[in-house]
């Protein structure tokens, strides 16, 4: 168990002598902010209601999430009073702004003591998107970094597409505001671990405010690119509950807190059995059900079909687990099917309280894989009553 760790979380990763290895370990707490409500309803096709985003951040909450985006209150007022509504009850709220004063307006309306300020800073999108120069995207952070600061708000400022921003306009941006958090958005996903990391400590150079990420998955790195965020000294990490989003969608909560405990000395303040309620109710809200092959929340993620690898796990689930499923208080699944073999059927049967002899798991085991396919216990459990 990890000193910082006081859950005893580490314990549950079966890490190898080289997982940590490759950058020097920083020991903190690393912050969670959500934006499963703001980013995460980005995601196409995706709308929750006014009750589902309630819930939501009520299990958020509840789960031990540091900061909780809960929307954009300038998009419609049916959004302004969600925000003002989960704001009441749960105090942890941020809130979403351009830097216009509209939009700063309606967060301060929404009761929100955290703003997200953003405007995009990358060439191209100052120039096809904003149609601004430089200057003009320079002195719009500048007044409204200030009004939202002379209204008692606690800023976090994000430079919309970072990772395609000019490092020099990007520096001179960041010295020159008084912010509590600088976010560096990997908007549209371009990163890899290794360029991100580099990226960060770049940013740290030039300054000591507290660095927070906020990476997508549009080659799949969003978890590996977040983990490299953290190992290069990033305090926040931005992601959301199944990783959905815009597009490919964000780095996912649950991927990326078990990759700080399996990867890092830091630790967070997520209560990690209460990840998989909130995952199975934001599948259901959002109509976007996690991969079967989804790390941690996939269908897939803690079963074993083939017959070496259950032998395996039953004789000690070290043996082909990496994560062991208890730390979110689920149970591995052993799956029968053409891969399985006899100790498969033998640890299923046993643990039901049924015992056969092995002429008998042959024949059982004979007959399943003529099926040609997976099957559940319950059918297993009609070959033996056949037999
Ligand atoms: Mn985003």
């Amino acid at each position: 168990m990890y000193f910082y760790d006081s859950r005893g979380y580490g314990d549950f990763f079966n890490m190898g002598e080289y997982s940590r290895m490759g950058y020097d370990q920083i020991k903190k707490k690393i912050s969670i902010f959500d934006t499963t409500l703001r980013d995460g309803e980005q995601t196409p096709g995706v709308s929750f209601s006014m009750n589902q985003k309630y819930e939501i951040a009520t299990k958020l909450n509840d789960a031990g999430v540091n900061i909780i985006e809960a929307g954009f209150p300038a998009v419609s007022p049916d959004e302004l009073k969600t925000v003002k509504h989960i704001n009441r009850d749960i105090g942890n709220i941020c809130s979403l702004a351009r830097c216009n004063r509209n939009d700063i307006d309606r967060v301060i309306e929404s009761g929100s003591g955290i703003i997200h300020l953003f405007i995009a800073t990358s060439d191209i999108h100052m120039q096809y998107k904003l149609a601004m120069s430089r200057e003009q995207v320079f002195d719009k952070i500048i007044e409204s970094v200030e009004y939202a600061k002379s209204h008692g708000l606690n800023v976090i400022f994000s430079p919309e597409d970072a990772t395609r921003t000019n490092m020099d306009f990007m520096e001179r941006i960041i010295r020159a505001i008084d912010v509590d958090t600088v976010n560096f958005p990997d908007t549209i996903g371009i990163m890899n671990p290794m360029s991100m990391y580099y990226f960060i400590m770049k940013i740290k150079e030039f300054t000591h405010k507290k660095i927070s990420v906020h990476c997508h998955n549009d080659f799949g790195m969003a978890t590996a690119n977040t983990l490299a965020g953290i190992m290069a000294g990033a305090d926040e990490v931005q992601v959301t509950i199944n990783g959905i989003g815009e597009r490919a969608g964000n780095a996912s909560l649950e991927e990326v807190v078990s990759a700080i405990y399996g990867f890092s000395d830091s630790y967070t303040d997520i209560k990690m059995e209460k990840l998989y309620s909130i995952s199975e109710y934001v599948a259901c809200a959002s109509g976007v059900i996690p991969q079967k092959n989804k790390a941690i929340t996939g269908e897939n993620a803690f079963s074993h079909e083939a017959g070496i690898h259950v032998h395996g796990i039953i004789n000690n689930p070290k043996t082909y687990e990496a994560i062991n499923p208890e730390i979110f208080g689920v149970k591995r699944r052993i799956v029968i099917g053409k891969h399985s073999g006899k100790a498969a059927v033998k640890y299923i049967l046993e643990s039901r309280g049924i015992y056969k002899t092995e002429d008998e798991i042959n024949n059982i085991l004979k007959i399943i894989k003529n099926e040609n396919r997976t099957v559940d216990d319950e059918y297993l459990l009609q070959v033996v009553n056949n037999e």
